[in-house]
């Protein structure tokens, strides 16, 4: 569902957080590290290594500021992923009171001014706010990193999402406006923010800030698309959002049965259950297809399947069963009731359709309104 973030690497666990690196931080380490060792000389390019190695701190630090301020309000950060222009804090939820929202995000950019202000405090003499300083051969790692923090802070707050500044501003437009409308607002000026950033690198011959322009373009895309998903499923049961009818198949059955039902009735992929009434597994219809490939027909479910499908309870809330369903990397999930019987079958597509049509009523009875 998330794909930018199978593109990344854990590097630790900090008080139950894990931290992320996100592809591109190492591929950035890695050019810097070899075109500064090809072109200056092996001490430049561990210098500037040592410099990337700090930024990677600081956006550590900022992270850590949301962390803990969403700690505050009793929320945990279960990961934090890292990429080259900031890092992507993602916690268990984001608070729909607007305050909160302003709070937790407003942490991160915060964390980076008091650094700056510590850094400024460590080195006494006056600052000189002169940006072409930052390039210059003669100015101090102090004088770099007081930069780098002010530039986090400033990149950081620009109202797009999914950045700092566009939770900001989402949170800012639903003290006056409908959440879910804030949102959408919010992410079309982050997609605005994205193609003038990305024409900019273009006439400037920046690839690198193209592909941060183009990352977060879509990462506010997805961003609208999980915020749809949230509004829709608001106030439905894993018991609403999964089907009453669908086939089951047993154990002992041959791959055959289970062809010829996928066929009758254009189910793709089958609960497994006992005699008991109870799911012990999913036969998909990848691993039936392929069972029937490699050992013919007459071979029985169960030499088919491989994996117990995730278990949900009827009444839990619909954005937590599709969660699970989800993180479960399965086609379908068993609804079960409360003598741990199969009741419901939930799938992917059954969810899609139920998005869809209460975006489609919720949409039809605003314009009622
Ligand atoms: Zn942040």
């Amino acid at each position: 569902m998330n794909p930018k973030m199978k593109w990344s690497f854990q590097v630790g666990k900090i008080a139950g957080t894990r931290v992320k690196i996100h592809l591109t931080f190492v591929l950035l380490l890695a050019w810097v590290g070899v075109s500064g060792a090809l072109n200056q000389g092996i001490f430049t390019a561990v210098s500037s290594l040592v410099l990337l190695i700090l930024i990677f701190l600081c956006v550590l630090l900022h992270e850590f500021g949301h962390v803990i301020a969403a700690l505050r309000y009793g929320i945990t950060t279960p990961k934090i992923t890292l990429f080259p222009f900031g890092g992507v804090a993602t916690v268990s939820h984001i608070p729909k009171d607007p305050r909160k929202e302003l709070f937790i995000s407003f942490a991160g950019p915060l964390t980076n001014i008091l650094l700056a202000v510590i850094l400024l405090s460590i080195r006494g003499s006056a600052f000189e706010w002169n940006l072409a300083a930052i390039s210059k051969a003669e100015t101090t790692l102090v004088d770099r990193m007081i930069w780098v923090n002010v530039i986090l802070a400033v990149f950081n707050l620009i109202p797009a999402f999914p950045l700092d500044g566009g939770r900001i501003f989402r949170a800012l437009l639903s003290f006056a406006i409908d959440r879910m409308k804030a949102t959408f607002f919010a992410v079309r000026v982050g997609q605005g923010f994205a193609i003038a950033g990305a024409f900019i690198a273009v006439f400037a011959h920046q690839p690198f800030l193209f592909l941060i322009a183009l990352f977060l373009f879509f990462a506010a895309g997805s961003e609208a698309s999980m915020a749809e998903t949230e509004h829709a499923l608001e106030g439905l049961t894993a018991c609403d959002a999964s089907m009453g009818e669908f086939h089951t198949v047993e154990m002992d059955d041959t791959v055959d049965l289970a062809i010829k039902l996928m066929l009758d009735t254009s189910q793709p992929d089958f609960p497994v259950v006992n005699h008991s009434g109870q799911c012990i597994a999913i036969a998909t219809r990848q691993d039936l297809i392929r069972t029937l490939r490699e050992k013919g027909a007459e071979i029985p479910v169960r030499e088919v399947v491989q994996t117990l499908p995730a278990m949900i309870d009827l009444d839990v809330p619909a954005l937590d069963a599709w969660r699970k369903l989800v993180d479960s990397k399965l086609p379908g999930a068993a609804v079960v009731d409360s003598h741990g019987k199969l009741a419901r079958w939930l799938t992917r597509e059954n969810i899609s359709e139920l998005i869809l049509s209460r975006t489609a009523t919720l949409e039809y009875s605003h314009r009622q309104v």
